[in-house]
């Protein structure tokens, strides 16, 4: 990641970016940085501070855990800031204030709103409390489970997660693209409304790597999804007792929690917002994502970004696209247009639409997935 960064840095001060910071985006950011660590170190290893006897007395506040503050805390603002974009009728993208929301944004956002709120905070958090005999605000410990985290090895330790995995999600991929990562996925739901924020915008505009070789790199997300597809297997094995191997799992097991999920998914996939943009984790290490893009190769998915004629070399779409991509390559070479497209096969593109809304001249579009002819 650092090589990632500092290649772009370079490429960033060849073509003269204005790179200024305000005074309070500067204090925010330092006092960002300590909170996302504390912050995550607590709430995921909350043993490593105190016995686990006082967890309670010393973290859990009015008598609920850190995870539901966590989530309550992560879900006020997914759903406040995308409510935000809704009531406002404003596009997020750009420089123009007048123009209106799209309504594949609308869609979006509203979309990002109730998945975060019904699928990623009432159902795990409010639901099963409710229904639960015990009284509501007297949470018990229970170490989180961590298992769940990287989603692909839940393919792999359950019937409900094969088939979110292994059929649900490839299913989506052929018909939506990965819009999964911009509309409903909760990682995905913080980083779409963070990126239509004032500073957010800027971090997506001026800090995404867009290098070759931060292209190069996106390589490094297969071998995580290696990694979870091997530890996924010796899940599946342990589960069944057909192999038993408990030392290996283990060491897998903190790879995996310490190494991914921590340092990776959440300090670096969070707290680098300001330096890498917001989808950094999406980008590099997601094995979903990983697994996505190759159900959108080898499906022939016909989602794609079409470029017509009307493109006039402005290039605003490729500084608005939060996953690196060179979108206005496709549209015109040398300043003519060229009427080009790509899809899953050439890029790891989310179907996040800010390329398209942000086109003054509406240059840019998805090809409808029943009616390749036709686009959105
Ligand atoms: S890449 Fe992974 S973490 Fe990011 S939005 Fe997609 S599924 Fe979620
Ligand atoms: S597609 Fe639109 S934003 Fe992109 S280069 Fe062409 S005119 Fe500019
Ligand atoms: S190419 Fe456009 S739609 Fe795809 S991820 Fe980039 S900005 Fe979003």
């Amino acid at each position: 990641m650092l090589l990632i960064a500092y290649l772009d840095k370079k490429k960033n001060k060849r073509e003269e970016r204005i790179d200024m910071r305000s005074r309070t985006e500067q204090l925010f950011i330092i006092f960002f940085i300590p909170c996302v660590i504390g912050f995550y170190l607590i709430y995921k290893y909350p043993q490593w501070f105190v016995s686990e006897d006082s967890i309670t007395d010393v973290f859990y506040f009015l008598g609920k855990s850190t995870s539901f503050w966590y989530a309550s805390l992560y879900t006020s603002i997914v759903c406040g800031l995308a409510g935000w974009v809704v009531w406002q009728g404003k596009t997020p993208y750009g420089k123009d204030p007048s123009k209106p929301l799209s309504r594949y944004q609308k869609h979006k956002f509203i979309s990002i709103f109730f998945a975060q709120l019904i699928f990623f905070y009432l159902i795990p958090f409010i639901v099963p409390d409710l229904l639960d005999d015990k009284p509501f605000f007297a949470d018990e410990y229970s170490p989180l489970n961590k298992d769940a985290y990287v989603y692909v090895y839940n393919g792999f330790t359950s019937l409900g997660g094969f088939f979110y995995v292994f059929l649900l999600v490839p299913l989506s991929v052929w018909f939506f693209g990965k819009r999964y990562c911009s509309w409903f996925c909760a990682c995905g739901n913080l980083a779409e409304v963070i990126g239509v924020t004032k500073w957010g915008n800027r971090w997506v505009q001026e800090k995404t790597p867009r290098s070759n070789f931060s292209k190069k790199a996106e390589w490094l997300q297969y071998g995580f999804l290696v990694f979870a597809i091997l530890f996924g297997l010796v899940l599946f094995f342990h589960a069944w007792h057909i192999i038993i191997a408990p030392s290996w799992l283990e060491s897998m097991r903190e790879i995996q929690d310490l190494a991914v999920d921590l340092a990776f998914g959440a300090l670096i996939g969070i707290g680098a917002y300001p330096f890498l943009g917001t989808r950094i984790w999406c980008r590099y290490g997601c094995p979903l994502a990983g697994l996505m893009r190759l159900f959108g190769k080898f499906s022939r998915s016909k989602f794609a970004v079409v470029a017509s004629p009307s493109c006039k070399g402005l290039n605003l779409c490729s500084t608005q696209c939060p996953m690196g991509i060179d979108v206005a390559s496709y549209a015109h070479k040398d300043g003519h247009p060229i009427e080009g497209q790509f899809g899953l096969n050439d890029s790891p593109c989310i179907g996040c639409g800010g390329c398209v809304d942000i086109c003054p001249v509406k240059a840019l579009s998805f090809q409808k997935i029943l009616n390749p002819q036709n686009t959105s």
